[in-house]
């Protein structure tokens, strides 16, 4: 405590005339940036887990029309199971945030990769693992809610087996130069169940399963397609907010 509270009295009565403040005893002026900033725009946050107002809801409970493949997986009850194919958005997207509920099978069956594997691959390429890694060991880059094959989860926050699990995903998409070669990498921020699991992590390029991570060129924007990978994993309350790139001043 830096001021005496007879102190900090004065500077509350000088703080509301707004120009100058006590600040370890002497007065000071109050910096302001001056700059001229866009009025953020005003939304409604939603209830928690969302979909705040200005998301695009990607999958309501109702129906998948806005995948391709979409009609293989049934729904039921708010919830879809992946079946036979992965899905793939229509539209495309880059700069985002990404909120979507998952939850591996009730019922255990398989081990290691084999139990309760799907997967969101940004822009159809860098691929956020889902697993069931609730007691289930395999290589760390390949738990939930890693970079697959690139960064482990800085924590396993992983849920019991058919709980439903949140993923709360920021990503900046790579961009290229004409010719192809990265002007700026990927990065990505993972929150699984509410817990920083990567920590705008810088990609190393999209995700392979034979080779290691590498760049290749592609548009700003582009589909999000999840896995299917043999294991029926349900999903629900699936929304997205494109990110528009950082405001200069
Ligand atoms: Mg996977």
């Amino acid at each position: 405590m830096f001021h005496s509270s007879r102190l900090v009295r004065g500077a509350v009565a000088l703080g509301a005339i707004g120009t100058a403040f006590l600040v370890q005893g002497a007065f000071v002026d109050e910096y302001k940036s001056g700059i001229n900033w866009p009025e953020p725009k005003v939304i409604d946050p939603g209830p928690i887990g969302g979909p705040p107002s200005d998301a695009t809801i990607l999958f309501d409970g109702k129906d998948l029309s806005k995948w391709d493949g979409g009609e293989k997986w049934p729904i039921q009850d708010g919830y879809a199971t992946s079946r036979e194919t992965g899905i793939t958005t229509k539209a495309g997207f880059g700069n985002c945030q990404l909120h979507l509920e998952w939850a591996a099978p009730a019922e255990v069956t398989g081990e290691g990769q084999g139990r309760g594997n799907s997967g969101v691959y940004l822009m159809g390429k860098y691929e956020i693992q889902i697993l069931d890694s609730y007691g289930n060991p395999t290589y760390f880059d390949g738990q939930a809610g890693s970079i697959y094959k690139q960064h482990p989860p800085l924590v396993n926050a992983c849920r019991k087996p058919g709980e439903w699990q949140t993923y709360d995903i920021l990503f900046t998409a790579p961009r290229f130069d004409a010719a192809g070669k990265v002007q700026k990498p990927a990065y990505a921020t993972v929150l699984h169940n509410g817990v920083v699991v990567q920590n705008h992590f810088e990609l190393l390029g999209g995700t392979f399963y034979e080779r290691p991570p590498a760049y290749e060129a592609h548009p700003d924007k582009a589909p999000i397609h999840i896995q299917f990978h043999g294991n029926p994993v349900r999903f629900r309350n699936i929304w997205i907010r494109e990110l528009a790139e950082p405001v200069k001043p």
